[in-house]
């Protein structure tokens, strides 16, 4: 099946992935509204990894609506990182210095429950209008290095509408980089086509990949498989991972998961604390933990394989290291 037709096919409705799973709706009490504003969705490439039987799967765990949605502490938000007033269109962001990031879909071949851009207005992006402006005002600004695709999911846009992104990146003379964030190398692996390997091998434009794992539960052999694939044809592989509660928040499992993306061809790069989203807290690790995680894992792992633990601040000019926080 090709890839487009792998997510045309994902689970949208709760009832068929706890079918698939052998879980009856009463063991797990899920949060059936969720289909109104952050609906549930995962790919059967994803769901195939998570263990049948088991309501605390950690794969599961990050995609199940549940009631635990509806808990909303103060400092909760929709806009936790405040990027509203970043936003130079409906398009651009500028966070930081020497980048721009650019908000290219709203779409997502999943929908993972913590996201922190779970409430995005991303129905005020219009598509070309946006981009063309955004490419606009990257031109003008020659402190821009770096082009950073985000969403949503750029990969969810096809070969041609990336090309046509990459193509618009390198008309603009002072950018030399460009930066691919997605989870779809992981949760669809066959979205790495070779057309897009040879797209993001062939472009004069310094190229990565970030992707977002984790759990090591996530990285079966046919992802592990095209990851490699990609890291041989000259790619940057990156992984950023959210330390969430009751998923990832032990030993054990971090230090499994950088070893299993190194033998991927991934490098470990940010580990992140929960950006503080409507609906999210129950997945929160304090400061405390993650701190004692972080020493834990940097007695038992060679540097290159272990992460940097940040916190995103609003208004600070980068990611924060958690021991400066
Ligand atoms: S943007 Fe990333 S973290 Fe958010 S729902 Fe999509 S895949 Fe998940």
């Amino acid at each position: 099946m090709n890839w487009r037709k792998e997510l045309v096919s994902s689970y949208t409705r709760i009832e068929d992935l706890l079918s698939l799973l052998e879980l009856n709706i009463n063991q797990i009490d899920p949060l059936m509204s969720a289909k109104t504003h952050f609906p549930f969705r995962v790919t059967q490439a994803y769901a195939s990894r998570i263990k049948p039987r088991d309501p605390n799967d950690p794969l599961l765990l990050q995609v199940l609506p549940t009631n635990d949605e509806l808990v909303s502490p103060q400092n909760f938000s929709d806009d936790p990182v405040e990027e509203g007033p970043l936003k130079k269109n409906n398009s651009l962001l500028q966070k930081y210095h020497g980048r721009a990031l650019l908000i290219t879909t709203g779409a997502c071949a999943i929908n993972c429950r913590y996201c922190f851009r779970r409430a995005f207005p991303y129905q005020h992006i219009i598509k070309s209008k946006a981009l063309e402006s955004a490419f606009e005002q990257i031109s003008q600004d020659i402190s821009i290095k770096e082009v950073i695709l985000s969403g949503g999911d750029p990969l969810i846009l096809d070969d041609k509408e990336l090309k046509r992104i990459f193509e618009s990146v390198h008309q603009i003379k002072h950018v030399e980089r460009l930066r691919i964030h997605s989870r779809l190398p992981i949760v669809l692996p066959s979205r790495l086509t070779k057309r897009f390997i040879k797209l993001m091998r062939d472009t004069p434009l310094q190229t990565s990949l970030v992707v977002h794992v984790n759990h090591p539960n996530e990285l079966d052999n046919p992802t592990i498989e095209s990851l490699r694939r990609c890291k041989e044809s000259g790619i940057t592989l990156l992984n950023q991972s959210v330390l969430l509660k009751n998923i990832n928040n032990d030993t054990e499992t971090l230090i499994r998961l950088s070893e299993i993306l190194f033998l991927a061809g991934v490098l470990p790069y940010y580990m992140h604390m929960l950006d503080r989203v409507t609906g999210s807290a129950h997945f929160e690790v304090s400061d405390a933990e993650a701190l004692s995680l972080e020493a834990q894992l940097r007695a038992k792992l060679p540097g290159y394989l272990m992460p940097t633990f940040v916190r995103e601040i609003s208004k600070m000019g980068s990611k924060i290291p958690l021991a400066q926080v």
